[in-house]
């Protein structure tokens, strides 16, 4: 069997899990830590905020650290600094090694706290920042590419940049508040592109709301996508940050939740909020109305935990694409493996 890249960093943080270190506060956890101290492999039990963001400011983790313990969170997802003018007019735009820099003191001595960079993948030395983002000892990629198309010949490269070196990329998807004319580069049939990107994981953020059907329709068209092209695809994930009014929440949730295709450890939660004022009332808010949707739609804890958890575990690390089930039209488990097994 051929061996990608992928498969290999994966084996590697598998292999690489020795069951000796605790996590402070998390009775029984065990994994090793990789890059900057963080846990690898596995997150502690607890809940985190997959989709948060860095301000002007300065860094300060000890404020991190009582936000998320205030909003019941054991960790979550950092994004750096905003490397486009165009998005916080008036701001100063940091050179991207000082906006890693920034982000990384921000989540200092948090095991589960991620430094996400945010990288303008038209950028003409993209691929370069990418190894120096991973040299740093970043977790992911955040992109908002703005009123352009997300997925060219431009920026193909350098989501397949970021796929070998085995990181995920969150998306801005859905309308967004910019002032400018930019909601039909935000639709989430714009990114059916990255299916030329094997083995990427990427989540569009925001349900892509108002377009959470068009959203849950591009997330089984990739998932069915395994029929034509077996296991050589990108793994599309999704986050339900806010976003999505009250009034469509529910309804929103509850499509993705029992559409029938397998979202177990692929829907994420996330509040947006910028870790410099991270809003604890509105973190549990949105925890608690979600929670009563979910109750209603019948989620178990496992699922719960998937949501609150695994889901970010599996972004974050990888996971096994094998055992995944594949929806076809007729309703048939189209996962080519899944008829050897009975
Ligand atoms: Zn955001």
């Amino acid at each position: 069997m051929k061996v990608t890249r992928k498969d290999f960093l994966f084996a590697g943080t598998i292999a690489s899990l020795v069951p000796s270190v605790s996590a402070a506060g998390a009775q029984g956890f065990t994994a090793r830590k990789g890059a900057l101290g963080k846990y690898v492999g596995d997150l502690p039990p607890g809940r985190y905020d997959s989709h948060t963001h860095v301000y002007p400011g300065d860094p300060d983790p000890a404020k991190i650290d009582a936000s998320f313990k205030a909003a019941g969170l054991a960790g979550g997802v950092v994004v750096s600094r905003c490397p486009n003018s165009w998005q916080v007019p008036g701001a100063k735009v940091l050179p991207p090694a000082e906006a890693m820099d920034n982000v990384i003191a921000w989540c200092d001595g948090l095991p589960t706290v991620y430094p996400f960079y945010w990288i303008d993948p038209a950028a003409p030395d993209a691929c370069d920042l990418v190894d120096m983002a991973v040299e740093k000892g970043i977790y992911g990629f955040k992109v908002i590419r703005g009123d352009r198309r997300p997925v060219d010949g431009t920026t193909l490269p350098v989501y397949r940049k970021i796929a070998s070196v085995g990181k995920p990329v969150t998306f801005h998807t859905g309308i967004l508040w910019d002032g400018r004319d930019s909601s039909d580069s935000f639709r989430p049939a714009n990114w059916e592109g990255l299916l030329e990107v094997p083995h990427l994981r990427f989540c569009l953020a925001h349900v892509s709301w108002p377009w959470c059907d068009e959203c849950i329709a591009v997330y089984g068209k990739l998932l069915n996508a395994i029929v034509r092209r077996g296991f050589n695809v990108p793994e599309m994930f999704i986050d339900v940050t806010p976003g999505t009014p009250k009034l469509y929440r529910r309804d929103a949730l509850t499509r993705l939740f029992t559409v029938g295709y397998d979202v177990a450890d692929h829907v994420m939660f996330g509040t947006d909020c910028r870790v410099n004022r991270y809003n604890v009332a509105w973190c549990t808010d949105w925890q608690r109305t979600d929670d009563a949707i979910y109750s209603e739609v019948g989620l178990d804890a496992a699922a719960l935990d998937g949501i609150y958890r695994t889901a970010l575990r599996r972004y974050l690390f990888g996971g096994d694409n094998k055992s995944r089930k594949v929806p076809t039209p007729d309703g048939r488990d189209g996962n080519p493996l899944s008829g050897k097994k009975s």
